[in-house]
């Protein structure tokens, strides 16, 4: 009988790994740039053509590498970080399987040139699909510059599926974004086909988000600081009108390394309730540290997830700092102590501290949450009774609004003129109009009404929305992610009465605005759109062009104002039933019903 095992040459064990760690250009990207930092550099210069597939290139001022070193660096396995199977428990640095820059070596063309800073020369290797074709000594400055060419060249299968230029961009744009956050006194450069994308100068995390994300965060957001013996947490959130529509600009790290949990960032949105809109997503950039060993964040290497020793303590921990941080720039109304017994007990709260810890820690705010019996924090809704009286409180209605319905048509609907409008109308509380017609009574959502007659105006003008110029146009600075999306969808704003253009890298000034659309809220308009936007990239034109109609229509129904008169009502109840869908909002909601007369009579 036959034998049928062999082993597997290098470099197909190579690409089966590059399988799991290069996904695409920005997993290449965030590998490289993690091995800069591990390498203390302090200096990183991020070099990418055609969205990362034709060249990834990183330099930085780092330790550099040996001769040998250099040649051992895409062996597999090959790692300068692990000695011992207990150094993958205490870990800071990022890297740390050995895997990325071999298997980097399997899928690409690579050229890195490296030289320690206690040596005179470089060298330089050149490594094609695992088989080193060079090397040589060569002359540069210490520090590594490492070049990846045609990113999958030798397995055509995975560049046939890379996405988009602006899809892949943008992911290389969400990888460096997080490791230029978590090392803020390291300054970054980024080019994209020659042309300087950022510069971020070093600095402290305030200075590298605003410089990262814009000069509009500056304003928009808190520091949050707190440390227990066991937890230290510290960076930024946003405050709570900033908050958007969908979780783009979220960033929680551990121990320097960008993690992504649901369960953590549940905590952290808790400390909003109440503060931001149900379906919103307040910014935040948090960085906790902990003691490495009770964090395992090598569960896999590229799906950042982490687990704990204790997630209950790390949960409670996390809301309690963004609560306090709220609380103490009077975002939140009020912090109230209760009993909270599920807290106490966790094990880690009573987790014995040396006399020194104690010391240190016993005038934190969170270290007395935490240690001290029967306290919790929890944000007491103390208006709620508040709200209660103004819910019965009786409003006072403009005199010529006020028809008792009990003298109305209602009662004698044969009287209404025409089936379907032009009787009485009654508005109740400015967001509900109650006409009489034939059959009974119809109640009409007013802002959806308006929503619908705003949609179907713009719809109606398609290509030719009628633009009203800025007074003083707005300045836009995005983030850089955000800033490649608009520029795709600029065609399509411009149709819908946008005049806007780019103006330098990530800044676009607008100089118009479809008419209608009330002064101030061009910028949140526009975020809106890019948040909308952001998770359905790959939808095509008119589907979006769809959504940012719908999306104006709501911005400028929203702003009307004055349903005062009989005339004001009756005018919306006649532009309401030339629309197209009358009984149907853009986004699908009911505008009106009918009650009739018999279901009327049924009630008394
Ligand atoms: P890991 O980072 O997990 O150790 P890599 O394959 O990413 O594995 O890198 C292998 C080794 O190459 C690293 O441990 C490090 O010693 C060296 N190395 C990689 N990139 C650099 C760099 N930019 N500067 C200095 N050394 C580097
Ligand atoms: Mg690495």
């Amino acid at each position: 009988m036959n034998n049928e095992i062999q082993l597997l040459s290098d470099h197909i064990a190579n690409q089966i790994a590059a399988g799991e760690v290069i996904q695409r250009p920005a997993s290449a990207v965030k590998e490289m740039l993690e091995n800069a930092i591990d390498a203390h550099a302090t200096e990183i210069q991020l070099i990418i053509k055609d969205a990362g597939k034709e060249l990834i290139q990183v330099i930085d001022n780092g330790c550099g590498m040996s001769v040998t070193d250099a040649r051992m660096s895409f062996e597999r396995h090959a790692t300068s970080k692990i000695r011992h199977i207990e150094d993958l428990f205490k870990i800071r640095t990022m890297g740390f399987r050995g895997e990325a820059l071999a298997s980097i070596a399997a899928v690409a063309k690579v050229e890195m040139k490296t030289r320690r800073h206690d040596s005179d020369m470089g060298t330089r290797i050149c490594i094609e699909a695992t088989s080193v074709l060079l090397q040589e000594p060569c002359a540069m400055v210490p520090g590594t510059n490492l070049m990846i060419k045609n990113l999958f060249y030798n397995i055509p299968a995975r560049r046939h599926f890379l996405k988009s230029n602006t899809t892949e961009l943008r992911h290389i744009w969400d990888e460096f974004s997080r490791v230029a956050l978590a090392n803020p006194q390291v300054s970054f450069r980024f080019r994209n086909n020659g042309e300087e994308q950022k510069y971020l100068e070093a600095g402290n995390l305030k200075t590298r988000i605003v410089g990262l994300l814009g000069n509009n965060y500056e304003k928009n957001m808190v520091p949050v600081e707190e440390e227990t013996a066991l937890l230290r947490i510290r960076g930024f959130i946003g405050k709570p009108e900033s908050a958007t529509k969908t979780r783009g600009m979220q960033f929680f790290f551990i121990n320097n390394r960008f993690i992504r949990s649901p369960y953590l960032n549940h905590a952290i949105t808790t400390a909003f309730e109440g503060l931001i809109a149900k379906e919103s997503f307040p910014f935040y950039v948090l960085m906790l540290e902990t003691d490495p060993a009770k964090v395992d964040v090598n569960v896999h290497p590229t799906k950042q997830e982490v687990k704990f020793d204790d997630d209950r303590l790390m949960y409670t921990y996390l809301s309690a700092a963004v609560k306090h941080a709220l609380a103490r720039y009077n975002i939140a109304p009020s912090l109230d102590f209760t009993l909270n017994p599920q807290i106490t007990q966790l094990p880690a709260v009573n987790f014995p501290l040396t006399e020194q810890q104690t010391r240190q820690t016993e005038k934190g705010y969170l270290y007395n949450t935490f240690s001290q019996k029967n306290q919790a924090h929890i944000i007491d809704p103390k208006n709620s009774v508040q709200h209660w009286k103004e819910l019965y409180a009786i409003t006072q209605k403009p005199a010529d609004v006020v028809t008792p319905v009990s003298e109305g048509a209602a009662l004698h609907p044969e009287a209404a003129a025409s089936a379907t409008t032009q009787g009485h109308s009654l508005l109740i509380q400015d967001s509900l109009l109650i006409t009489t017609v034939k059959s009974g009574l119809m109640l009409i959502n007013i802002r959806r009404a308006q929503e619908r007659i705003c949609y179907d105006r713009l719809a109606q003008q398609q290509g030719t929305v009628a633009a009203q110029k800025l007074l003083f146009p707005v300045t836009c600075e995005l983030p850089p992610a955000d800033a490649v999306l608009l520029q795709e969808i600029l065609p399509e704003l411009q149709q819908s009465g946008f005049d806007m253009s780019g103006f330098g890298q990530h800044t676009f000034v607008i100089q118009a605005v479809p008419a209608g659309l009330p002064a101030g809220e061009e910028r949140s308009v526009l975020d809106e759109m890019l948040d909308q936007l952001k998770h359905t990239a790959a939808l095509d034109t008119s589907l979006r062009t769809e959504k940012l109609r719908k999306r104006l229509a709501k911005r400028m129904a929203g702003h009307i104002t004055g349903m005062t008169t009989p005339e004001q009502q009756q005018l919306l109840i006649d532009e309401l039933f030339s629309c197209t869908m009358p009984e149907y909002a853009p986004d699908g909601k009911k505008i009106f019903t009918l009650i009739s007369k018999e279901a009327l009579e049924d009630m008394l």
